[in-house]
C-alpha cells in the first residue's frame, strides 16, 4: 500500500448539500476528505480543483460539528445522506474511519438513513453499527475485477476483492439493501467473457440477486 499523507483542514463550505452530479442531486451528501486514499487510477475526482495530489488527502475534521449545527437549524431533517460522491468513507486512514464512525453514529442514532459507495474495508466497529440500523442503511460495494494484480494496479489502496465480497456477504446477510457496483468497466481489462463470468459467479454466491432501486430514491427522501 502506498504511504498516504493526511492534511487536517477545517471546512468553510456547507455540509449536506446535494451533490452536482445529477444521479445524486436528490440527496444532501457529504465527503469527509479532498482526494482519497485509495488512489484508483481511473478516479475522476483527480480532476478537481481541490484534489490535494497524490497519495495526499485533506480531512475536514470539523465535519462532525458542522452536520450538528446543519441539523440544528434544518427545520426538516434529512431522510437519508450519501456518502461520498467524491471520496470514500471506508479509506484505509485511522482518522478517516473514526471521524466516519461518528458521523454515521450521529445520523443513525438520530433516524437518519445513510448510503455509502465504498471500495474500502468496513471496520468491524462500523460494520456492527450498520447492521444495528440495517433498516435505514443502503451499501453499494464498488468491485470491478477479482484479479488481484489488476485491483492493485488500478485500485492500489482499496481494500482487495475478497474483502469486499465478504463485506457483500455480510451486509445482506444483516438485512442491508445491497449493490454491487461494477464501475468503471476498462475495456480489454476487466470485461473479457471469462472475468465477467467469474465476477458474476462470484458475486451470486456473495447474494447478489436482481439489481436494487437507487439508494433512497427521491420519493423517498424529503
Ligand atoms: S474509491 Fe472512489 S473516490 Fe476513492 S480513489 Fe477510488 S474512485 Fe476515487
Amino acid at each position: 500500500m502506498n504511504m498516504v499523507t493526511v492534511i487536517p483542514a477545517d471546512r468553510r463550505s456547507a455540509v449536506l448539500t446535494p451533490s452536482s452530479l445529477a444521479c445524486l442531486s436528490h440527496l444532501p451528501t457529504v465527503n469527509l476528505t479532498a482526494g482519497c486514499a485509495h488512489s484508483c487510477l481511473y478516479c475522476y475526482a483527480r480532476g478537481y480543483t481541490i484534489y490535494p495530489g497524490e497519495d495526499k488527502v485533506v480531512l475536514y475534521r470539523n465535519t462532525l460539528e458542522k452536520i450538528k449545527e446543519k441539523l440544528a437549524h434544518k427545520r426538516t431533517k434529512p431522510r437519508a445522506v450519501y456518502f461520498s460522491p467524491s471520496s470514500d468513507l471506508f479509506q484505509p486512514v485511522p482518522e478517516v474511519l473514526a471521524l466516519g464512525y461518528h458521523i454515521l453514529e450521529l445520523l443513525l442514532t438520530r433516524g437518519i438513513g445513510v448510503a455509502f459507495l465504498s471500495k474500502g474495508h468496513i471496520p468491524d466497529e462500523t460494520m456492527s453499527l450498520l447492521l444495528d440500523h440495517a433498516d435505514n442503511v443502503r451499501a453499494q460495494i464498488g468491485i470491478i475485477t477479482l484479479d488481484e494484480g489488476v485491483q492493485r494496479m488500478f485500485e492500489p489502496n482499496a481494500a482487495s476483492p475478497r474483502v469486499r465480497l465478504n463485506q457483500i456477504t455480510e451486509l445482506i446477510a444483516g438485512g442491508i439493501p445491497t449493490e454491487a457496483r461494477l464501475i468503471p468497466v476498462l475495456p480489454g481489462v476487466t470485461d473479457t467473457d471469462d472475468a465477467l463470468r467469474h465476477l458474476f459467479s462470484a458475486l451470486a454466491k456473495a447474494g447478489s440477486s436482481v439489481p436494487q432501486p437507487a439508494p433512497f430514491s427521491s420519493g423517498q427522501v424529503l
